[in-house]
């Protein structure tokens, strides 16, 4: 099985508009980790360590990023993020067009469980399944599928 580097993105992400935590975020982080995945957060505002440890999440992270919002795969050194994503989650599909990943609601209602629908994504990439639902194949700056 492949060990994936996981990037999510926080706001209307994980944390929506109203400043709640999206429904399953623990379980699934800790999913994630004891399936041997990386996981990382980045965000086009900033480093968000402390929203983060507000919400008692920090220990499964492993690093923290500015995020590009244009030129992504161009602006990563720049940013210092020293490997490529595997699979990002963010709810601004440039971003998941750029790498990969799913393209999540950026609302969520009381039962929401998108990020359960996350989950079986990254474990069936992790298996290598040929489909993957409702996830995006990587492209590069230009919009170029990736082979
Ligand atoms: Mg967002």
């Amino acid at each position: 099985m492949r060990r994936l580097n996981i990037f999510f993105d926080v706001d209307n992400t994980l944390i929506m508009w109203n400043g709640t935590l999206r429904n399953h975020t623990r379980h699934v982080f800790e999913r994630l980790r004891d399936s041997g995945h990386t996981i990382y957060i980045w965000s086009g505002v900033g480093i968000r360590r402390w929203e983060m440890e507000r919400a008692n999440l920090d220990e499964f992270v492993a690093d923290y990023f500015w995020k590009p919002l244009d030129r992504h795969h161009q602006r990563l050194p720049e940013l210092g993020v020293t490997l490529v994503p595997d699979f990002v989650i963010d709810d601004h599909k440039t971003v998941v067009d750029a790498f990969g990943g799913y393209h999540i609601s950026d609302m969520a209602g009381p039962d929401d469980k998108e990020l359960l629908a996350v989950l079986r994504a990254i474990e069936e990439m992790a298996r290598g399944d040929e489909t993957i639902g409702d996830t995006e194949e990587p492209l590069t700056d230009e919009g170029v599928e990736v082979e």
